[in-house]
């Protein structure tokens, strides 16, 4: 992507807490000063897991590269570009849509110039890493990452001593209510604005330091470990009672604190107890009556925003009572009591309940979720709105696709502005654009099957050198035979392996798939990929399905249909398949899939979609327009909210993709091109990318965080909620 020239000198800045490169001294200077203003005009987001990987997106990076020309360094760079330029490009800190979400929205506040500080963990042994076995399925490894190294994150150190490490430290308490300290290093990422001029610092807490206590620097080490019911408890707590704690350390003054998913909800304990500090003086903890309490959550609420992200039950933290004592203060745990009541199950604390009463404003992540979520939570009916997801377009367009939007004068400007984007419709019928379009679609297939042939090619030979049976069923063909090509038509599907995204509907009667395929000669390339959560064993089950299908596909339609699983899913992946393949392709259970936001991935790179009526797509879908449907799109209510296999449709939603199929083939595959196809590309481009992009998202959120923004800042906002409002009815 293209980044506006800057010497890198004007790039560098130095504040108490280290150097920073990246940003000049006065845009430094400028936002820490909003963030830190007595009048609190500013955000704390709050996070468990944030996905932004340099691979895919680093506007200092690209600059870097511009600068430098290849790898050849000029001596006037500083230190720190070497390493911009060198170091690792991963940072293994999320486990799927939440953390991308999150690490998409931040860019978006920062291309917006939103002041937003957001706080997270830094876990060191991060999210693990995917192997998958033919006979095993999924295998469980860790690849260890170096904070250290990874350029763009920096240890903060004490102001004017910078051989001190800056810490936090936040209380544990045992059970006589004596402290126990737990300390984190703080850390600071940023991600910083397309224009250069603006910055969202992402402050990480790293408990694993020799400060700590053994078990608390254990809980520390893996997003969502599941070791124990004990040590999830225990990460929640080092994430939510550290909020305020580090806030402030650092000064940061933010009004409103934005709860993205209930994970950090206890620092509400703490905005509770300060409340109640103050207006009972030293010993509120004895004095504190039962209405006291619930007037400072009344209080408390008024600085949290509250952001909901699934109807499904594993995403809801319900912790045993009991586990509480050793963790938590006595008078915290009364505060529980009160308000994270579990109306089912009295012996544990239910903290979607306490994130749901103490907030001043709820939001689902789609239409339908906000129905949902109204069904499941009918006493907070009148505080559940509608903000559906977006995701950042800059971040997701890959760079073939950005050339050929480069290249049309009427989307000129859609870095900045991806509303841009409805003016493709004037380019439906324009000749060199559609050729140019093509040709990045083309490049972009070929890049992915290209990929696909040599991780075949290597899985071939490691089946020889190494104790792992390579996952596909190609690589055990001879090569010729097996090899993909880019001109078959390419289902995309790519996300989390949980039960309710069923990953496996499609394949639900092969002979019904086969008989489609053979019937008309067509072939079709199916690419799959996603980890499922340690833990899961149904999920990983879905895994070994998929792995364990593969050879009847293959033979049943003689070679027609090839289904393919790249393991170890990651952004770098996810974004070559979403501009790669031909259709994205998501088959949730209605309505477990509350947005969903790969398939906006696919739209932003004209890539129609084949989905569900679920989550987003009930926003996105336009019949004949931007892609197809198919499965059960009745009415939603509680009993389809199960699980269960038996109960989640399988028959009726595959069936209904079978009708579908056809359709999607004889138009991909019309001669002499496939000129409708194309047309569904185009259009899912221009009617969904001006939509569903973390811009307009940040632009809703931003009405719930009562700020006062610059006059130019608020009227961009302002253009980008005139397109769309999520919240009708
Ligand atoms: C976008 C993305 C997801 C989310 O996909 P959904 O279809 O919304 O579940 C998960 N993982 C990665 C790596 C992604 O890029």
């Amino acid at each position: 992507m293209k980044t506006e020239q800057k010497p890198l000198n004007s790039v560098t800045a130095i504040s108490p807490y280290g150097t920073f490169l990246g940003i000049s001294q006065t845009c430094f200077d400028r936002v820490w000063q909003t963030l830190t203003a007595p009048q609190g005009q500013s955000v704390t987001y709050v996070s468990m897991e944030i996905g932004a990987d340099r691979d895919v997106y680093h506007p200092i990076k690209n600059l870097l590269q511009a600068m430098t020309k290849g790898d050849e360094i000029p001596p006037d760079l500083p230190p720190l570009a070497d390493k911009f330029l060198h170091g690792p490009e991963k940072i293994p800190t999320y486990s799927g849509g939440l953390g991308i979400l999150a690490g998409d929205t931040l860019k978006s506040f920062a291309d917006c110039r939103l002041p937003v500080a957001a706080v997270s963990l830094l876990y060191r042994h991060g999210y693990f890493s995917q192997m998958v076995d033919m006979n095993l399925g999924q295998v469980v490894w860790s690849r260890g990452w170096e904070p250290e190294e990874v350029p763009g994150l920096y240890p903060l150190h004490q102001p004017g001593n910078p051989d001190q490490p800056l810490t936090v430290t936040v209380d544990f308490y045992d059970q006589h209510d004596q402290p126990i300290q737990a300390v984190a290093q703080v850390w600071l990422k940023m991600e910083i604005g397309s224009g250069l001029d603006f910055f969202v610092p992402e402050i990480l807490l790293d408990y694993d330091i020799p400060a700590s206590p053994e078990w608390i620097r254990k809980s520390s080490h893996r997003l969502y470990d599941s070791s124990s019911e004990a040590s999830k408890a225990i990460q929640r707590r080092l994430l939510g009672a550290g909020v305020l704690p580090v806030m402030r350390t650092l000064g940061l003054t933010a009004n409103t604190i934005h709860l993205n998913e209930q994970h950090g909800v206890v620092l509400v304990l703490g905005l509770i107890s300060e409340i109640l500090h103050r207006q009972l003086g030293d010993d509120f903890r004895q004095r504190a009556t039962d209405r006291d309490i619930l007037a400072a959550a009344e209080e408390a609420g008024r600085h949290v925003v509250y952001t909901i992200h699934t109807p499904v039950k594993a995403g809801h933290d319900r912790f045993p009572r009991a586990l509480y004592h050793g963790l938590e203060h006595s008078f915290f745990r009364r505060i529980l009591q009160l308000l994270a009541v579990d109306e089912q199950t009295p012996e544990v604390y239910n903290f979607t309940a306490l994130a749901m009463r103490v907030n001043r404003t709820t939001n689902s992540v789609s239409r339908l979720h906000r129905e949902v979520t109204r069904a499941q939570f009918p006493q907070f009916k009148e505080r559940i709105s509608a903000i559906t997801n977006g995701v950042h377009h800059l971040t997701w367009i890959s760079e073939n696709k950005a050339e050929a939007y480069d290249s049309a004068p009427e989307l000129t400007g859609w870095r900045q502005d991806p509303s841009v984007f409805r003016q493709a419709i004037q380019l439906l019928h324009n000749k060199k654009f559609r050729h140019a379009f093509a040709d990045a679609w083309r490049a972009d297939s070929k890049y992915l099957i290209d990929h696909v042939n040599a991780m075949l090619a290597e899985h071939r030979h490691q089946r020889i050198s190494t104790w792992i049976d390579p996952p596909n069923y190609l690589s055990y063909l001879d090569e010729k035979e097996s090899r993909l090509d880019h001109r078959t038509f390419t289902f995309g599907f790519a996300r989390r392996f949980s039960t309710y995204k069923r990953a496996d509907l499609v394949f639900e009667d092969l002979d019904h798939l086969a008989r489609i395929l053979v019937d008309q000669q067509w072939p079709i390339n199916f690419i799959y990929a996603g980890k499922a959560h340690p833990a899961d064993k149904p999920g990983q089950g879905l895994i070994k399905a998929i792995i364990d299908i593969q050879e009847e596909l293959y033979q049943r339609t003689d070679g027609l249909a090839r289904l393919v699983f790249i393991p170890d899913y990651d952004m770098a992946v996810a974004k070559m398949m979403v501009a790669g393949c031909h259709a994205w392709l998501n088959s949730p259970k209605r309505p477990l899939e509350a947005s969903g936001t790969s398939g906006m991935k696919a739209a932003m790179n004209g890539v129609p979609n084949v989905s569900i009526m679920d989550g987003w797509w009930v926003e996105g879908y336009h019949e004949g327009q931007t892609g197809w449907k198919f499965g059960f799109e009745g009415p939603v209510n509680p009993d389809l909210l199960s699980e269960q296999r038996a109960e989640m449709l399988y028959r009726e939603d595959a069936t209904s993709f079978y009708e579908t199929l056809p359709d999607i083939l004889t138009t991909f595959y019309q001669e002499p091109e496939p000129k409708e196809f194309l047309d569904r590309g185009l259009m899912n481009l221009a009617l969904n990318c001006p939509i569903f992009n973390t811009h307009r998202m940040a632009a809703e959120y931003v009405e719930r965080y009562q700020l006062d923004l610059p006059k130019d800042t608020e009227e961009q906002m302002a253009k980008f909620r005139a397109l769309y409002r999520s919240d009708i009815e």
